[in-house]
């Protein structure tokens, strides 16, 4: 047996099998795995090991590996990957990561630094200057994030660094707590002398979120009132108060915030926080709030918005706080960004904030700090006496924020000039590129070095489909950000809180030079987006080396089948057509080449490297459109809904995986308006035939199987006339005949053959036999029942032999199988040549049926999807008539472009059932998903013959090598 077909039995039993690392693990119900299982376990192990890693052969595999015993933990291969923001799915387990090698990945974040090695994010950066990072390789970056703040000097910054050796040079005590503290004492009293007027005292603290935790300790102890007011989209850290005032949900979620007294009003509305504010008059202590968000996505508010928050706070008695935490300490352009409430240009009077926080900067690139400080009013002594932080006030650090201040207001504050005018350059040119992509760049926000570029990512404004499925699952941004550090070698930041905003905030230092090395990076980048050029935007992640892609052969078939974005979205204006949807999944990561032409470059180790990046993120995605008008008046148009697994990956996922993959696709389907949707492939295999698929938010599903049973007997009738064969005296094999399709096929094919041979699974023969007699028993009730189908069956049949028996009252079955005309087994070899007809309808990925299984002359039909039967025999055997019976002629006018066929009239009978199905309105025959009927085979086939659609015999039809879908 083949590793994969084993997993998947192994599957079907409940046993869970994953890699972990050179070992093999599995969890398995008791008694299940035995010793012959362990035994082909061990057998199979490097094959296993490499199909559960995903396929690929790197690495090897150490000879001392073991297979370890069972666990209770589950784990799985192949989970998704949640982005930020992604709510809707849960962060993977430890055990389901892939493995990092690096000690950061594996002891500290190991999900982000999977998150980040798929994207190519993944960087070590072992030295930094200035605003320049280099990597192990000696590649340069320019630094455009800087820390969000905290880099103001670069990397780096001499003039810290030699502050803090002149610490160790005089032996300064660092942690003297509590003692009067000089370098504390120091900066303090130049902090008050730069802050706004009416800040004049300071609690240390060590970063940002512990600052602002003093603030609302200061706010509640200050005035005896518990309510904590802050506003929407904001971000205040994230301990427990902090996040409690951030203002977004994903944040809180999970972690018991907000915890009780915190509300939100809607940042940039003034009314809304008075009404706030006086709804619940003595309660709230403070109104913390950023004078521009930051991670928010570089938010401002409207002119004269924080003045107003000034005047409610006052009328209230209400402490405002205000956190500078990114915006302070010459970001914006000025000193504090609250100097200039309504932007840097506008005359407006200063802010007086009772509280303001600070921190990133105020560290000068190299220690962590933070700092809130606070008026007379604010000041009381219960906090004084009970609020403490072991490290805060520590020499070094303040020794830093003093040398750090010092390079801010050295020559009259030159530096925070010198980001007020270079900001309104970098601004300029910005507004520059927004002339030239206007639907790309929507909007520039902010001030200074503090910019938000917003992004419009959506159809119109992209050039292919899959970079607008890709923003539309919250990648592009990220692939955008991947792109700019690894082809640019620009870091900029992604808005992790906007899902379209780009985070520009350099050192303060940053001169016109590296604005424009950023500018034209943007530039380049705007040309690919708009070109559609997936390609460009990828190449970095799967050709390693900037090297240029290797390019495959041309490929004839695959030439066919290329087509642009813009094809495959070509409108199907069809008035009063009925909405379906067909469920896809790859046959082969070369599919992607399919989706889109710029990566047809790509070789197929690059693409299968490009598909193991994105499955681990990507939902399924529409990726085209067909339509359907018969003569006899259907219409119908489908969208072909794509799960980005390949059949053998969701064979080897978990079964509940598996599931929700295809029911996500289901729903999303659903979404777009599909009333029918049809199961492709392995999509319904992992769904019992769509029997699993239960539960609100999903259409209708046929699993279309009725029609390939039927279209598979009609093409085995039109063969056997073509050659003269009488089916009613000939022996028909089913292989896989206890399968779903299998099934029925002996049910139709015992009223029309003349002998059935039964073929299960060789891999688990006692099972298979016991279940193929029941469906031989289950073949012959139609048959016998008087009432049912009245039908006379042709002689020689063996329906017609069992009406005789039943005529003679013998026991039939028994009675068929002595006179050898109804047979079980799993023994391909011997009996397989035997048949004159053989159908393979078996779930299996593998190739199975070959040159020695067919007798001379036989009628071969293979409505397997990848193929059973080996391809080779088309040359090797001659004398063998091979026919997709899977395969339907549509008539009347049809755009099936999108199907990828060669035939602009083919499509496979399951979806030529879908298709049916949507022209009839008849989604509520029994039997469309999970067991089929044999009543329902035969209305589907009246359908067919009434809109003229007919088996296709012959023809380039779809195979494993010229399709990218089925
Ligand atoms: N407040 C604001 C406005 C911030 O931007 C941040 C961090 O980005 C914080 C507070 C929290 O700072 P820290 O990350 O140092 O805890």
């Amino acid at each position: 047996m083949t590793a994969a077909a084993f997993l998947t039995d192994l599957r079907q039993r409940g046993v869970r099998v994953w890699a972990d690392g050179d070992r093999l693990r599995y969890s398995a119900p008791r008694g299940t795995v035995t010793d012959d299982v362990r035994r082909e376990l061990e057998t199979l192990k490097p094959r296993l090991l490499e199909l559960l890693r995903g396929g690929g052969t790197a690495g090897g595999v150490a000879d001392d590996a073991v297979i370890a015993t069972p666990t209770a933990r589950t784990a799985a291969p192949d989970r998704k990957i949640s982005l930020t923001g992604n709510e809707r799915l849960a962060p993977l387990s430890i055990d389901e990561l892939p493995q990092h090698p690096h000690p950061y990945a594996r002891y500290v974040a190991p999900y982000r630094s999977a998150l980040y090695g798929h994207l190519g994010l993944d960087k070590r950066f072992v030295r930094g200057e200035g605003c320049y990072l280099f990597d192990e390789h000696g590649d340069r970056y320019l630094d455009m994030v800087a820390q969000f703040g905290a880099l103001p000097f670069g990397s780096n910054p001499p003039a810290i660094w030699r502050a803090l050796i002149e610490v160790r040079d005089r032996g300064a005590p660092s942690f003297v707590n509590p003692a009067l503290m000089d370098v504390a004492g120091e900066l303090a009293e130049r902090l008050v002398r730069v802050a706004p007027p009416g800040l004049r005292h300071v609690t240390f603290a060590n970063s940002g979120t512990e600052a602002v935790e003093v603030a609302l300790k200061l706010a509640r102890s200050a005035t005896g009132r518990n309510g904590i007011l802050s506003t929407s989209n904001a971000f205040h850290g994230l301990t427990l108060g902090s996040m409690s005032a951030t203002g977004r949900e994903v944040f809180q979620k999970g972690f018991g915030a907000p915890v009780p007294g915190f509300d939100r009003v809607a940042y940039g509305d003034a009314e809304a926080l008075k009404s706030a504010l006086s709804a619940r008059p003595g309660y709230y202590a403070g109104f913390i709030i950023e004078p521009i968000q930051g991670e928010g996505g570089i938010v401002e508010p409207p002119a004269g918005y924080l003045h107003a928050v000034q005047h409610a706070c006052r009328e209230a008695g209400v402490v405002l706080v205000m956190d500078e935490v990114q915006t302070g300490l010459g970001r914006t352009g000025s000193m504090f960004a609250c100097e200039r409430p309504d932007g840097l240009g506008a005359s407006q009077a200063a802010m007086a904030p009772d509280v303001l926080v600070l921190a990133k900067a105020l560290g000068g690139g190299l220690v962590p700090i933070g700092a809130c400080l606070y008026t007379d009013e604010v000041y009381n002594t219960t906090f004084e006496l009970w609020h403490s932080s072991t490290f805060a006030g520590n020499t070094l650090a303040c020794r830093a924020g003093v040398a750090a201040l010092d390079l801010l207001e050295a020559d009259d504050r030159r530096l925070i000039r010198h980001v007020a005018e270079s900001g309104e350059f970098l601004r300029k040119e910005l507004d520059g590129i927004r002339t030239r992509f206007p639907r790309l760049l929507r909007q520039i926000r902010g001030r200074g070095y503090m910019l938000g570029v917003e992004l419009g990512l959506d159809g119109e404004s992209l050039g292919c489909d899959l970079l607008v499925h890709l923003a539309g699952q919250r990648l592009l941004l990220h692939l955008i950000v991947s792109y700019l550090l690894n082809v640019e070698r620009v870091r900029v930041a992604p808005a992790y809180t906007g899902a379209s905003v780009l985070r520009i905030e350099p050192p303060l230092i940053a001169g016109r030079d590296e604005c424009l090395s950023l500018v034209k990076a943007l530039e380049r980048l705007f040309e690919h987006l708009q070109a559609g050029d997936v390609g460009a935007l990828m190449r970095h992640l799967v050709v390693k080396g900037q090297a240029q892609p290797v390019p495959n052969e041309p490929d004839a078939r695959s030439a066919n089948r290329r087509r642009s974005g813009r094809d495959r979205r070509r409108a199907h204006d069809v008035p009063g057509a009925t909405r379906f949807a067909f469920l896809m999944h790859l046959l082969s990561s070369r599919d992607y080449a399919d989706f889109d032409e710029s990566l047809a470059e790509f070789s197929d180790a690059q693409l299968a490297d490009l598909h193991q990046r994105m499955s681990r993120f990507v939902d399924p995605f529409p990726v085209g459109t067909i339509s359907v008008q018969s003569p006899a008046g259907g219409k119908a148009v489908g969208e072909l809904v794509l799960i980005p697994h390949t059949a053998e990956e969701l064979m080897l996922l978990p079964a509940d995986r598996a599931l929700g993959e295809v029911r996500r696709a289901a729903e999303i389907a659903y979404a777009r308006g599909a009333g029918i949707v049809g199961l492709g492939g392995f999509t319904s295999v992992v769904t019992q035939g769509g029997m699993a698929m239960t539960g609100p938010g999903l259409p209708r599903l046929t699993n279309g199987n009725s029609y390939t049973v039927a279209m598979a007997k009609r093409g085995v009738e039109l063969a056997c006339l073509e050659r003269g064969v009488d089916l009613a005296a000939a022996t028909v094999a089913v292989v896989g005949a206890g399968g779903i399709i299998g099934r029925a096929t002996v049910l139709l094919m015992a009223q029309h053959a003349g002998r059935i041979i039964l073929v299960g699974n060789p891999a688990l023969p006692q099972r298979s036999e016991a279940r193929l007699k029941e469906i031989a028993r289950e073949a012959l009730e139609p048959i016998r029942e008087p009432a049912g189908d009245r039908r006379t069956f042709a002689a020689g049949t063996l329906a017609r032999r069992v009406t005789e028996l039943d005529a003679g009252l013998g026991d039939p079955l028994g009675q068929l199988a002595a006179d050898d005309r109804l047979v079980v087994t799993t023994d391909f070899d011997a009996m397989l040549p035997q048949a004159e007809v053989v159908i393979s309808a078996t779930n299996s990925i593998d190739t199975l049926i070959f040159e020695r299984h067919l007798k001379e002359n036989a009628i071969v039909c293979d409505v397997s999807r990848p193929f059973n039967v080996c391809r080779d025999i088309r040359r090797t055997r001659p004398d063998v008539m091979l026919i997709d019976g899977g395969t339907v002629e549509v008539a009347g006018e049809a755009d099936l472009t999108a199907l990828g066929g060669a035939h602009e009239r083919y499509v496979p009978a399951c979806v030529g059932e879908t298709i049916l199905l949507a022209f009839e309105n008849a989604d509520d025959l029994p039997g469309l998903f999970g067991t089929l009927r044999l009543d329902t085979i035969q209305r589907v086939e009246e359908f067919g013959r009434k809109h003229g659609f007919e088996v296709v015999l012959k023809g380039d039809t779809w195979d494993l090598g010229d399709t990218s879908h089925l």
